[in-house]
């Protein structure tokens, strides 16, 4: 099956809601049983997806983790309420104190603040690594390194790891690999495939791709969703029904979105690389992002990301451009089918390798590219003016 259809058929056919194309909502915390007897056998088979207590799900929310499960390729999903839970909920499923981590230096800013701010209380020590240390990741694996966390691209910068070769050094020693899949979406990149054993994914990105819910999910090969599984349990994460009905209906037309607005992304990207204001353009796809032979390698496509650098780091000269857009809002987040702008820097977040100045970051929405580079033109005018 072509990963299209996938996408249209996952989680579906019949088995969470016989005769209708979607799974109704279904809203509860109680369950209620006939006798003794059923009542037993749903706690026998809690794990499994039966109707036992709210927190364990509905068929909602089985619908979008059999879907993201069959996706990925993985043995199964839990769901979280924030990527960022679904993150730190995966983290902290595989670690023990004295545990030691790996971080890449790329990787996105709350997830960094958890590794400084909660595993270092917890005694876990986190080193980062330059995203682009591929096999050379093995110099940083010590005997206690549990698990080597990656991200590809990194979701400022846009580096692209080598994660097949960082999944053998690491195996090689006995640490996991999980990988935050957010940035290039289910639809260009399929982490289980090239080495990780958890992928992790912000849904209210690409996959809700409507800016109206938040929503995380990890997937995990057959080897770690147990403990993964109990500890979502026992963390006691739960995601609303209203939210995995979003998700799902976001899902359906992840395919169509995202190669739309990820074609408007690399004309806005090659529009931007001929502007005499521009020093870089941060994309994939462009021959001199770093990883772009592993990009070619192993992903199947683009997204709808990506940064420029500018000449002039006049801060002011910035604000009247992104201030006066008319179409490019300034918010964090992306996925949705709006265009979006953010202003960022991250070389204060560097402690492994180097970074100086701030960087624009767009997100390319489903608006006409035309209108779009008319947009950013009128905002060179205000820029040069300022
Ligand atoms: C947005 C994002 C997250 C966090 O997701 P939330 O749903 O906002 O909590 C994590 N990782 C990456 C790469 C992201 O872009």
């Amino acid at each position: 099956m072509k990963r299209d259809t996938r996408i249209v058929h996952s989680g579906r056919g019949g088995k969470h809601a016989p005769g209708m194309i979607n799974v109704p909502v279904y809203h509860a915390s109680t369950i209620v049983f006939d006798t003794v007897a059923e009542f037993r056998q749903a706690v026998a088979k809690r794990n499994e997806q039966v109707l036992y207590y709210g927190r364990r799900g509905t068929p909602t929310q089985w619908s979008l983790a059999d879907a993201l499960t069959e996706l990925e390729g993985g043995a199964g999903t839990v769901l979280y309420d924030s990527g960022l839970s679904a993150i730190t909920g995966a983290i902290l499923a595989f670690i023990e104190t004295g545990d030691h981590i790996l971080m890449p230096d790329s990787v996105y800013e709350p997830t960094r603040s958890f590794c400084d701010m909660v595993l270092r209380r917890l005694g876990v020590e986190t080193t980062y690594y330059d995203p682009m240390a591929g096999a050379g990741i093995a110099d940083l694996l010590r005997a206690n390194t549990r698990l080597v966390f990656t991200e590809s691209p990194g979701s400022l910068t846009f580096e692209i790891q080598d994660l097949p070769a960082i999944a053998a050094a690491a195996h090689a020693r006995g640490a996991l690999v999980l990988n935050d899949n957010t940035c290039a979406s289910p639809l260009t990149y399929r982490p289980l495939d090239h080495g990780a054993d958890v992928v992790i994914y912000s849904l209210t990105k690409y996959v809700v791709g409507h800016s109206d819910a938040m929503m995380g999910a990890a997937i995990a090969n057959e080897a770690t969703l147990e403990r993964l599984r109990r500890a979502g349990y026992l963390y006691g994460h739960s995601v609303s029904p209203d939210d995995a009905y979003l998700a799902l209906r976001g899902l359906r037309t992840l395919a169509t979105r995202l190669e739309r607005q990820a074609e408007t992304a690399l004309t806005l990207a090659h529009w931007f690389k001929q502007r005499e204001e521009v020093d870089r353009v941060l994309h994939p796809a462009l021959p001199d992002c770093p990883g772009h032979d592993i990009w070619k390698r192993d992903f199947t496509g683009s997204t709808s990301l990506f940064s420029i650098v500018l000449k002039n780091d006049s801060d002011a000269a910035m604000a009247a451009m992104l201030d006066g857009y008319e179409h490019f809002a300034i918010g964090f987040s992306y996925g949705g089918y709006e265009s979006l702008v953010l202003p960022s820097n991250p070389s204060g977040v560097r402690t492994a390798t180097s970074w100086s100045g701030p960087l624009i970051r767009f997100h390319a929405g489903l608006e006409a590219a035309a209108d779009l580079v008319e947009d950013l033109e009128k905002g060179f005018e205000r820029f040069n003016a300022a």
